[in-house]
């Protein structure tokens, strides 16, 4: 069984960066990885910016041979036709988008996003070659409630109903009472939560599926909490908001060491 992970930090800018804020973003945190010493190889950095930074920032990193995977925040549970305002997976998978996130716990507030809309969002991706970054994760009144895992645990049970053993998925288990907080999970609490998903994609997708499938944490992570994340067994990244958005920030985040 292969248990060697890639590690993946992901940034989601969520509704910030222009797509000329973006180029300029983009062309800083890939100078600043350049110059130092830095795990670039040993690393997978993805980039998820809003829809219409997409085009643009596709062409900076094809024409600069940027090693960035892009990715979008969302897409729509439909194909093609009369939805106004959807964005579909065929658009950005040929807008070379390698990842998209389903299921943040935004869409899911704002925008009413029960586990069956993410699940057929996860269908959507899979359809158009995306891989999904399924993201789940408890409220502050679920964890006094439940506790830290039965909530994430069932979000991600219904995301994965259907979908092949062979299906390339990312798993981020976002608190939301972490998320711009400033309150990050510890350690042992994300390790504890994503341990149990991943035992979530053992029972769906099968132990081949668990090992290879990178499950990320999410929710107040910076470059002074990211390596006592990675240094957890099943912690195999981060999914990144606010600290996403400083070149610097996020470059020192990916150069993490454990
Ligand atoms: P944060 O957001 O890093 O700003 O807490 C994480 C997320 O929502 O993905």
């Amino acid at each position: 069984v292969l248990t060697t992970r890639t590690p993946f930090i992901a940034g989601n800018w969520k509704m910030n960066l222009d797509h000329l804020q973006a180029v300029a973003f983009v062309q800083k945190l890939h100078w600043t990885l350049k110059d130092a010493k830095h795990e670039s190889d040993s690393v997978e950095v993805g980039l998820f910016p809003p829809f219409t930074d997409l085009r643009t920032v596709q062409t900076l990193l094809d024409a600069d041979k940027i090693p960035f995977a892009l990715g979008a925040q969302d897409l729509s549970t439909k194909d093609s036709g009369a939805y106004t305002g959807e964005v579909s997976g065929q658009f950005l998978a040929k807008l070379d988008a390698k990842y998209v996130i389903i299921g943040h716990s935004e869409r899911r507030e704002y925008h009413a996003e029960s586990d069956e809309v993410v699940a057929a969002k996860v269908q959507a991706a899979l359809r158009h070659g995306l891989v999904p970054v399924i993201c789940v994760g408890e409220t502050a009144a679920d964890l006094e409630e439940f506790g830290a895992s039965a909530v994430p645990v069932g979000q991600l049970e219904v995301a994965l109903e259907g979908v092949p053993a062979d299906a390339d998925i990312v798993v981020a288990y976002e608190p939301v009472w972490a998320i711009g907080s400033g309150q990050a999970a510890t350690p042992e609490q994300a390790q504890e939560v994503c341990a149990k998903l991943r035992e979530v994609v053992a029972s769906k997708l099968g132990a081949d599926a668990a090992a290879r499938t990178r499950v990320l944490y999410g929710g107040s992570v910076k470059s002074s909490n990211i390596a006592s994340f990675m240094r957890e067994p099943d912690v195999d990244g981060a999914l990144v908001g606010g600290a996403s958005l400083v070149a610097d920030e996020f470059a020192a985040i990916i150069r993490f060491q454990k």
